[in-house]
């Protein structure tokens, strides 16, 4: 987890934002939208989990072909790099995320999975683009098709990067240590956006941070297990853990400054396999968010305080054991960038921009491509990450993006099996803000 200060210069636009939005709709070829959602509806119905995006790469690696990019397979396992040359002018990444969900789709959608999927453990279970990111990654292959056949248009190197396993955290990383931003351009700018229950139309920008850091911790506490009749002679270690689930939310409520928030939700809690033995050992695994990087680094190292002295009150023969995975750091937008591409988005004909009044706790591996120092040598790389509506209006009359964020939302949320995208019109709807953002700097 990095600490260092981000350094990011603002890249500054090399058109007016008003004009990028014009360049856009000239651009995106109305004759293609049929084509894309056919593209978006097949990767729909074909979802694969996290780092076994296999069937997703190659079409998607077929598509940036077909637009006449130099493309790459095999990039952090299953990531896909495309390059557009084109005189010059600065570098624009634009991210797509591929992976799915380990869940039963439950929509009633013509185009619905019924894909099973191998999780690394070895269990096989049910697999759903529950999170968009099917609409993501065609978003950016139309993009990069409108803007090559747009080339007399703008100037620079275009750079589509199709990400594996967004959802564990370990694509964006996997890329960039496989050479992202050493073996091709090194972006000056780059752009990602991911879809919500919205309706389509809303746009939702926020400067600074905008999604919180995550990591997830296994804590492993040890007992002496024994017969169940016999407590005095063990050290039972699902009491040890009980005290310590309860403890650890103190964290939270005693250690954390009120304007600087932290969750800790322990998400599972494994011991035992019969009610009259006591076992060995107690694991519980939690999952933190923060944010900021010093926050979250903050609260990992109270999880851990706790854990070795609930341990120690018990009795416990030995130390908790901890493995800290799926981390990433907070997404922190660059506040010139975001401002210059409200100000574009607002000018789509249909689009209404909303600030986000707070930064989310959900996260994004997204980040790590700004990360300095970490992955990569030399400068971050300043970056912009938005939302954008995929939800009908027509089909919930009233919905608004606020109303998305509360408890009683009548939209399903990414990660349900419910979660369903307008498919055209959100498509429309991505293409144009990606492209308006693209070349907004590049034109
Ligand atoms: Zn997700
Ligand atoms: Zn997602």
């Amino acid at each position: 987890m990095s600490t260092v200060p981000r350094t990011t210069s603002s890249p500054s636009p090399t058109v007016q934002p008003d004009k990028a939005a014009d360049l856009a709709a000239r651009a995106l070829h109305a004759g293609a939208t049929g084509r894309w959602v056919d593209f978006f509806r097949d990767l729909h119905a074909h979802p694969e989990l996290s780092m076994q995006e296999h069937r997703t790469a190659r079409r998607v690696s077929e598509a940036f072909r077909a637009a006449g990019l130099e493309v790459t397979e095999e990039v952090g396992t299953t990531g896909v790099v495309g390059v557009l040359r084109n005189g010059d002018g600065p570098v624009v990444m634009l991210r797509g995320d591929m992976d799915a969900l380990p869940i039963r789709e439950e929509t009633e959608l013509p185009y619905r999975s019924g894909a099973t999927g191998t999780l690394p453990s070895g269990r096989t279970v049910p697999v759903m683009h529950a999170c968009g990111h099917d609409m993501h990654v065609t978003c950016v292959a139309a993009t990069a098709e409108a803007l090559s056949r747009s080339r007399d248009a703008w100037a620079g190197t275009l750079l589509v990067v199709a990400q594996p396993g967004e959802e564990t955290f370990q694509g964006a990383a996997a890329m960039l240590a496989d050479g992202l931003f050493t073996r091709f351009p090194k972006p000056d700018v780059a752009l990602g956006q991911h879809v919500m229950p919205a309706p389509v139309g809303h746009v939702v920008h926020r400067s600074g941070t905008i999604m919180s850091a995550t990591a997830s911790i296994e804590v492993t506490i040890r007992g002496r297990g024994g017969h169940g009749s016999q407590p005095a002679s063990c050290v039972d270690p699902v009491t040890a853990a009980s005290y310590f689930v309860t403890r650890v939310q103190s964290v939270v409520s005693r250690e954390t400054p009120s304007f600087d928030p932290v969750i800790i939700t322990p998400g599972m809690f494994h011991a035992g396999s019969q009610a009259n033995v006591i076992p060995d050992d107690a694991v519980v695994t939690l999952n933190l968010r923060a944010m900021s990087d010093a926050s979250l680094e903050r609260a990992l190292t109270a999880v851990r305080r706790i854990a070795e002295a609930e341990s120690a009150a018990a009795g416990s023969p030995r130390s908790p054991e901890f493995a800290v995975f799926a981390e990433g750091p907070a997404t922190v937008n660059d506040e010139r960038l975001v401002e210059d591409l409200a100000t574009a988005h607002g000018t789509v004909p249909g689009t209404v921009v909303t600030r986000l009044p707070q930064p989310l706790m959900g996260s994004e591996d997204f980040s790590e491509y700004g990360l300095p120092g970490g992955r990569y040598d030399g400068e971050p790389v300043p970056y912009a990450y938005w939302l954008w509506g995929g939800v009908d209006p027509d089909r919930y009359p009233g919905f608004t993006p606020a109303d998305a964020q509360s408890a009683d939302s009548p939209v399903p949320g990414n990660h349900t099996s419910r979660f369903e995208l307008d498919a055209e019109p959100t498509l429309l709807a991505g293409n144009r803000l990606l492209t308006t953002a693209a070349l907004l700097h590049l034109a």
